[in-house]
This record gives C-alpha cells, structure tokens and sequence, in this order.
C-alpha cells in the first residue's frame, strides 16, 4: 500500500525524514525476525515454502490500477498464517513472500525494498500476535471470528499508518491528509473491506487445519483464476464501453453532417427556386426591349411617317436606346455565365480612367445634364482589364441612374489613394432601406422583386460587379438611406494583380 508510488518527485521532497522512518521500522522489523525465527525452528515445516511461494506467486500476477483492496488475495493467505503459526514465522513469510523481482528492474533502493517488506511483516507480526495472546488457531469459530476481525483491524491500522506517516513526512503534509487521500471518500469500506479480507484468512486457516495444505491449493487455485478472469472480462467491459462512446461519437458526428446537408439540400432548392424566378425575370427583360423595338420598326414602316424626318430620328433614338439596354442585359448574361463557370480570363492592360469613363457614359445613351463627372486628370494610369472595368463601371451607373429617376444627377468621382484609386458612383434617389443593404449584393437579389415593380432588372448587376471587383483585387462599399439616395465606393488597386482572388461561384444567402 503505497499512498503515491506513482508520483514524481519534487525538490520539497523530505528525503531524510522519509528514510529515517524506513529505518526506524525496517532496522527493529529485520532484528526480532532474526532474533525469534531460529527459536521457532520445529514449526519450519515444508508447509512454509508453500505460503511464501503462494504469496510471492500471488502478488506477482499484475493488477490492473482499478483492482482495489477488496480483491487482494496475498493479504487473507499472510492472515491465515498469522492465525496457523507463531508471529515471527508468519512475519518472516510476510517479509518473504512480499519480495518483488520487479522492484531491481525499477531500481528501487535496497532501504525502499526492504520497507516495503518490513511494514507488511510488522503488521502480521503484531496481527498474528494479538490473535494468539487470545485464541488458538484451532479455537471455535465463535471464538476465532471475533479475534480474527480484531487482529485484522489492528494489522490494518499499522499498515496504514506506516504508510501515512512515512508518506506525509516525505512529502511534508499532515497524516491526516495522507490518510484521508489514501481512503478517499470511502473510509468505512475500506475498513470493511479489510475485515472481509481477515475472515477469508480464517478461512484459509480453518480449511488448512481440518482439511490439510491440498485443500488451500484447492481453495486458492480457482480464486486466482477467478479473479484473472474477472480483470479480463473487466478489461473487455472497459473496451466495450469505450468503444461504445466512439460510436456514441460517430453517430453524433453522422447526426451533424446530415443535419448540414439537410441545410445544403435546402439552400440549393432555394438557388433552384431563385434561378426558376431568375429566368422568368430575363424573359420578361429581354422581351421588353425586343417588343419595344418591333414596335417601333413597325410604325417607321408606316408611309405616314416616311417624310416626317423628326419622327424618325426620335424613334430611332428610341430603337438605340432600347438596343443599348438589351446589350448590357446580354453582356451581364454573359459575364455571370462566365464567372459561374470560372471562365473569366484578366486582360491586363494600360487604363485612363478618364477616357474609360467618358466611354461608359456615351454607352449608357443618356442625356449629358444626368451624370456630373468630377474625375481628376491626373489620376495614375491604372493596370487592370479595361473591360471588366467598364462592367463595373456600367452597372453602377446604369443603377444610379435607374433609381433616381426625376432626382438631381447623378455623380462619379475618382481620387487616387496611395497604390489605390477610389471612385464612387452618388445618386439622390429612392435609396435602399438598412435591412436591405446586407442583400444587394446577393445574386439574383431585388428589393421589391414583385411582378408589379417599377424598374427593370434582373438583380444581377450588383453581385456581378462585386465578383468582379474581386477578380480586380478591389472592393465595394454602399451607404444609402431611403429617400435620399446611395453612394457606391470602389477602391481598387492601381496595378491588379495577377494572382487576384478567384471569383467564387454565388451561393444563395
Ligand atoms: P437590378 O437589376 O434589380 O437593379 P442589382 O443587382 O443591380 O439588380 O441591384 C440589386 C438591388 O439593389 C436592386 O433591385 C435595387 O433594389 C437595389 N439597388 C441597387 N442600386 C441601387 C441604387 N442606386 N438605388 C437604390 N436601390 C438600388
């Protein structure tokens, strides 16, 4: 019994002390064995060897960390020779057949070896002598039991204080806390645990008395036996239960994986909803523009229109127009079409913003008075790919113009900012509500997707300039409160660079 073999040592270790307890019990321990043994040499018989082989056999089988006091087997066989032969010889087995060939592997000091040895003989040498001084090792069982129990409380209580004490000097605690620790919180089972050990002793006595030494082997043999089994089968139980829990483990984990693809099969039959809408909104957008411009060749067809030059012009400009926003709906188509299958090239190449937008605004078609340029002249030559640019450039416009249809004009303005430029596209128009603004940039996202709403569009232009601005290496911000308008911010690197993230294909939010 050892109150924390296991632990490691530390500097506040009193080694002194410790060892002079050892002392203090193995010197007296060794010399009353020395001195009383040879006076007892008639009751020497070959009976002897068996209980120290016994014992030494016994304890040598391993116990699992878990096996507890309660199936110890030595200590009940070193009882019942403390009840059969004089205290000194039954000490002597105790000191024997406690050796441990184990501890020289271990490198246990000799000084540690024999205490380990002195305080279990000490035990059973004053055990064995309080149940001599009151009874007989054939004494009645009723006379026996009683005795057994009290010699086996006494060889207890030695056993555990030796340990107590030489543990709590060592490692300079109280006894008190080393006892408390060594019995945990089960102190009255421990103590019991130990008389059901005594009465086992008596039994073993008893058998061997009546019956002869085969009779004990009989006895031990299939306990022995028994109790390997039961640490296997404990062992296996230990596993089972292990295993158990990683099961309990993967299940769980299986449980969560398809809860997540029960959320993925969802957010793709919201992406296959949204893109069913998606393709009725192009239909819708792309016939309009196509009806328009039938129409109009139509009325041009009329001979009554044929020499009114005005008319003409008016509805030819009309015809462009609506030609212009068929192909930037195309282009968006596209493009989209293209970053989904990520087949979306870079073209870097010398860009002046300047001319890039002057561009932009002439293929937008819209009266001049309506966009308020402020770009400066000498922002940095930027190198990027003109024509995602102008994309970009486009659909911004294109919205801020659309969203603010009677408003004060719209304005684009540029500055550079170190290895970046920044340009903003400001609208005064109908604004976009704060709950909204997390999902503009989400594809095939409307505000008002009704089939009744007043503008065109496919909520498609955002999400495209966002992927790709950040094919550019650029960025995107939006302020805007309904009812007086929004401001788009785009930086963007002056150089692009050509490891630029990749787009990634839009998920639905
Ligand atoms: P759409 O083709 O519908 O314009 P976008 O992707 O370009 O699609 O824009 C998504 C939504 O963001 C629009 O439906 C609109 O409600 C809102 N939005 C975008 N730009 C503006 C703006 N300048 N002013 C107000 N609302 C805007």
């Amino acid at each position: 019994m050892d109150a924390g073999a296991s632990r490691e040592p530390t500097e506040r270790d009193n080694w002194l002390g410790s060892a002079l307890i050892q002392v203090a019990v193995v010197v007296p321990v060794v010399a009353v064995l020395a001195y009383s043994i040879p006076g007892h040499r008639s009751d020497l018989t070959p009976s002897i060897a068996f209980f120290v082989v016994a014992v030494a056999v016994i304890d040598l089988i391993p116990v699992p960390g878990w096996g507890g006091l309660q199936l110890s087997l030595s200590f009940p066989v070193l009882l019942g020779v403390a009840i059969l032969y004089p205290p000194p010889i039954a000490a002597g087995v105790a000191f024997m057949g406690s050796f441990d060939p184990r501890e020289l592997h271990r490198g246990v000091s000799l000084l540690k070896a024999a205490w380990n040895r002195s305080q279990m003989a000490l035990s059973i040498l004053v055990g064995g002598a309080i149940y001599h001084r009151l009874a007989e090792p054939d004494s009645p069982w009723t006379h026996m039991l009683p005795v057994t129990l009290l010699a086996t409380v006494v060889a207890y209580a030695i056993n555990t204080l030796c340990v107590a004490v030489q543990t709590a000097v060592h490692r300079r605690l109280s006894v008190w806390s080393v006892l408390v620790k060594m019995h945990g919180r089960a102190p009255v089972e421990f103590l019991l645990s130990y008389l059901g050990l005594g009465m086992f002793g008596a039994v073993i006595a008893r058998f061997y008395r009546v019956e002869g030494l085969w009779s004990v082997v009989v006895f031990l043999g299939p306990l022995v036996f028994a109790r390997q089994m039961y640490f296997r089968s404990r062992a296996l139980a230990d596993r089972l239960a292990e295993q158990n829990e990683i099961l309990a483990e993967q299940a769980r984990r299986l449980e969560q994986l398809l809860e997540m693809e029960h959320h993925r099969i969802d957010e793709l039959r919201e992406l296959n909803r949204m893109k069913g809408e998606f393709v009725a909104v192009v239909s819708h957008e792309l016939r309009t523009p196509v009806t328009a411009l039938i129409g109009y060749a139509k009325t041009l067809q009329q001979p009554e229109f044929a020499d009114d030059a005005a008319m003409r012009r008016e509805f030819l400009e009309r015809m462009e127009r609506q030609g212009d926003r068929l192909v930037r709906m195309i282009e968006n188509l596209l493009t989209a079409s293209r970053i989904e299958s990520r087949q979306l090239p870079l073209s870097i190449g010398r860009v002046l913003f300047e001319d890039l937008v002057r561009e932009v605004i002439e293929s937008l078609a819209t009266p001049e008075e309506r966009i308020q340029v402020s770009v400066p002249t000498d922002l940095p030559v930027l190198q990027t790919d003109r024509q995602l640019l102008s994309r970009v450039l486009a659909n911004l416009l294109d919205n801020a113009l659309k969203y603010s249809p009677d408003g004060p004009p719209c304005e684009l303005g540029a500055k550079a900012a170190g290895d970046h430029i920044v340009f903003w596209v400001l609208d005064h128009g109908i604004g976009i509500p704060p709950e909204e603004l997390p999902r503009i940039f989400d594809r095939f996202y409307q505000v008002d997707s009704s089939s009744t709403r007043t503008f065109h569009g496919a909520g498609l232009g955002l999400s495209l300039v966002k992927d790709l601005l950040a094919h550019l290496g650029g960025s995107i911000e939006v302020e805007s409160s309904p009812g007086s308008g929004s401001r788009f911010t785009v930086t963007l690197p002056i150089r692009t660079p050509t490891e630029a993230p990749r787009t990634k294909l839009p998920t639905p939010s």
